[in-house]
């Protein structure tokens, strides 16, 4: 890993908060300014509506923000649906594509996932691609094969070094409480390294690589320690401050 990279740590707060959740940035603002400089970015997620509220404590504190999903149109006809450029002129500057949720309950394919990160590259955002394989496939053997598949089709060509971030995200690991063995996720990572190197070349050392699924105060610096691992998605850890802040000081 190029000594250069800067890990990231973000919170995926899925659908749930509220503006009264802005308790907890703020309790993490507290300890980002009272504490030792973290050795990551540290970003949340939250749902789009508390965007602009939260980036009013975030933007001083040094969170970054960013969406769950965008749109790939820029405007247009697409009741309930957000474009990348919207959540860019609420404050955020990223924004995940392709969480399984969404593949599952929304059917999005790599090629739509790919049309995303364009759209958030397009607006300025950092795309944050999520790839994963679901239990069966793993217990098929197919693990290697469903998350090179999915990089190669969600990961758009003009993507590499810090422009783009990669969270692989076991589907069985996610809100479960399971996670995969340190050498399961080292070999993914080293998978996806390798990948990025082949078809970006020296572009693709610089690219980010998440781990996410079931991090928590308990396993993090384990996983975060992995060769590859460029930082962490969190879910249900990042709804809470003191987990969050466990997490980004694991590193
Ligand atoms: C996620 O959904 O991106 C995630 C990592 O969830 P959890 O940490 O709750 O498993």
């Amino acid at each position: 890993m190029p000594q250069n990279i800067t890990p990231l740590i973000a919170g995926n707060w899925k659908m749930n908060g509220l503006r009264a959740a802005l308790i907890e940035v703020e309790k993490l603002a507290g300890r980002l300014a009272a504490g030792e400089p973290p050795r990551c970015t540290v970003a949340i997620c939250p749902p789009a509506t508390l965007i602009n509220p939260m980036n009013r404590i975030a933007a001083p504190a040094g969170i970054v923000l960013g969406g769950q999903d965008c749109h790939p149109a820029a405007s247009g006809a697409h009741t309930g649906d957000i474009a990348a450029q919207m959540l860019a002129d609420a404050g955020a500057q990223m924004v995940i594509v392709g969480h399984s949720e969404r593949r599952a309950d929304h059917g999005e394919t790599d090629d739509l996932v790919r049309q995303k990160a364009m759209a958030a590259l397009a607006s300025g955002l950092t795309p944050i691609i999520c790839v994963g394989e679901t239990r069966a496939e793993r217990e098929a053997g197919k693990a290697d094969a469903v998350v090179s598949r999915q990089l190669a089709g969600s990961v758009p060509d003009q993507a590499a070094d810090e422009d783009v971030v990669i969270a692989y995200e076991p589907v069985w690991a996610i809100g479960t409480g399971l996670t995969p063995t340190s050498a399961d996720i080292a070999e993914m990572h080293k998978n996806l390294r390798d990948q990025l190197i082949s078809r970006f070349g020296k572009r693709g050392e610089g690219v980010r690589l998440l781990y996410g699924g079931s991090l928590k105060p308990a396993n993090a610096k384990e996983i975060l320690a992995i060769a590859n691992v460029n930082g962490g998605l969190v879910g249900g850890a990042s709804l809470l401050a003191d987990d969050f802040a466990a997490i980004i000081w694991a590193l």
